[in-house]
């Protein structure tokens, strides 16, 4: 299964386009924020990739999409696009439109300001994987800093002044396992509808709480 993150990683720079995946963004994020289901600790509401997949969760409830956890390794994470270059005004995290029309300044459509600087945001996607299945995530800011332990802005500055030390900070959680809390909602691309998921929080396996579940759920299928 690809990523639909052609856009997101198209090397070719489009403005277009760029507004568009802006936009996109925001949506998500102000989705995100309104969701009311806090995370919290412990093996709750867990689902297997697979089988996810299968139902293709988040298919019907298209405003809200479906909410899960999965316990999964990264199989891959792209290191390329993984920040964007957004506009510095404070809330706004609109990718901003640079090019020789502007000079060297970034320009947010949104807020219709131009400005010598930019904030960086983090952007990542990774292929997560269990015993059943695999599929894409999208992880954004706070999950993304949780993540990597490193900031937009720590990573940035390593893009820019140590590529050695950023591709080593995506290198620490490679085939690494995680709880994830999965967001899987029906998004439209280019009138193709395409189920997306998103990872809305990411925290440590609880090993000895996940064993028990497993367990159980053992119990429960040789008493069938
Ligand atoms: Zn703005």
């Amino acid at each position: 299964m690809s990523a639909d993150t052609s856009c997101v990683n198209s090397p070719r720079f489009h403005p277009r386009q760029s507004e568009e995946i802006g936009e996109n963004i925001e949506q998500q994020v102000v989705a995100i924020s309104r969701d009311n289901s806090a995370p919290r600790d412990g093996m709750w509401d867990m689902r297997m990739i697979g089988i996810a997949d299968t139902l293709q969760l988040g298919n019907r409830d298209e405003e809200k999409g479906a909410y899960f956890n999965v316990k999964a390794m990264i199989a891959n994470i792209k290191t390329e696009n993984a920040l964007y270059k957004a506009c510095i005004e404070e809330g706004c995290k609109k990718k901003v439109v640079e090019g020789d029309n502007y000079g060297m300044s970034y320009r947010c459509e949104k807020c219709n300001k131009t400005s010598p600087k930019y904030k960086y945001i983090t952007l990542l996607s990774a292929e997560v994987t269990d015993l059943s299945g695999t599929h894409w995530v999208t992880i954004f800011e706070e999950s993304a800093q949780k993540l990597l332990g490193k900031s937009a802005a720590e990573l940035g500055a390593m893009m820019e002044n140590d590529k050695d030390s950023y591709y080593a900070a995506f290198e620490t959680v490679r085939f690494k396992s995680f709880i994830f809390r999965i967001r899987s909602k029906m998004e439209t691309y280019n009138d193709e509808q395409k189920i997306k998921w998103t990872v809305y929080d990411v925290r440590p396996v609880p090993w000895d709480q996940y064993i028990d579940a497993l367990n159980k759920a053992i119990e429960t299928a040789t008493t069938l």
